[in-house]
């Protein structure tokens, strides 16, 4: 009996040592594990007081959903890298997935849970994007262009996560728009328009006004779009980026304000 348990206790050893090693990211999925653990014991607790005075629990209620999508560019060398730096608490970041070049798809939390990828940012009224948002991470040195591959994935997993969660087609956006002047990912070469045709963000028509009315204001476009105009320059550098994709001046031209025109209508 007592050799049997030994045994037992010897191939359970073995076991985790097995796991250890053939999943470097055991230790920490050890912790997710905890933490969510915690999580659900804070929604548990009745919120009102300690003691449930007055407390009411409704039969109607349901869990948070998120209603934006960032996206980012991980400006990191590998995906690995990635992974690594999103399972170091001292970093202090994370995201929801993580997309490699290669197109293989890492979920790190659960979308109803908060992701720290926004930082101080803005959109609109919203200033508490991370606990509105799921946050994707493309890996990417910060430069270079996304493989078709790595597009695939991200349109795999936004089809799932708009599906899911109801997400509107407006709410697709990028990190640089939410942080002017502080972010430029995705960069230059993403695929926006190609995302805006499935569905995931939205895109100019083909066809554009000959000149913008003369009382177009387009600071006012720009912040009615989203953007946080506090600085305009930094504000017209995000658009540039994201619905332009070329010279990023910073102030947009004649051409750049016939596509605010055309875009800013649409968030109305
Ligand atoms: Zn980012």
């Amino acid at each position: 009996m007592r050799f049997k348990s030994t045994l037992l206790i010897f191939a359970g050893l073995i076991f985790t040592l097995a796991s250890c090693s053939s999943n470097p990211y055991g230790p920490t999925n050890k912790v997710y594990k905890k933490q969510t653990k915690e999580l659900s014991k804070v929604i548990r607790t009745k919120p009102i007081n300690p003691s449930g005075e007055n407390f009411v629990g409704t039969t109607n209620f349901g869990l948070r959903k998120p209603n934006y999508v960032i996206i980012h560019h991980t400006e990191q060398k590998s995906t690995e890298q990635t992974l690594k730096t999103f399972t170091l608490p001292r970093t202090q970041v994370s995201a929801h997935y993580v997309i490699g070049r290669d197109g293989a798809v890492y979920q790190m939390l659960h979308d109803l849970l908060r992701a720290w990828h926004g930082g101080a940012a803005k959109w609109g009224n919203l200033t508490d994007i991370n606990s509105a948002s799921i946050g994707i991470e493309l890996d990417n040195n910060g430069l270079e262009p996304f493989s078709e591959t790595q597009i695939n994935s991200l349109l795999k997993v936004l089809t799932k996560l708009k599906k899911s969660h109801g997400i509107p087609a407006a709410n697709f956006i990028g990190h640089s728009d939410i942080a002017p002047g502080r972010k430029v990912d995705p960069n230059i070469n993403f695929p926006w328009k190609t995302l805006a045709e499935k569905g995931f963000g939205l895109w100019q028509d083909s066809i554009l006004v000959d000149s913008v009315p003369e009382s177009f204001k387009h600071l006012e476009a720009l912040r009615i779009i989203g953007y946080d105009i506090k600085n305009p320059v930094n504000a017209q550098k995000s658009f540039q980026l994201h619905f332009v994709q070329k010279d990023i001046t910073g102030v947009l031209n004649e051409e750049e304000k016939k596509i605010l025109f055309n875009l800013y209508k649409k968030y109305l």
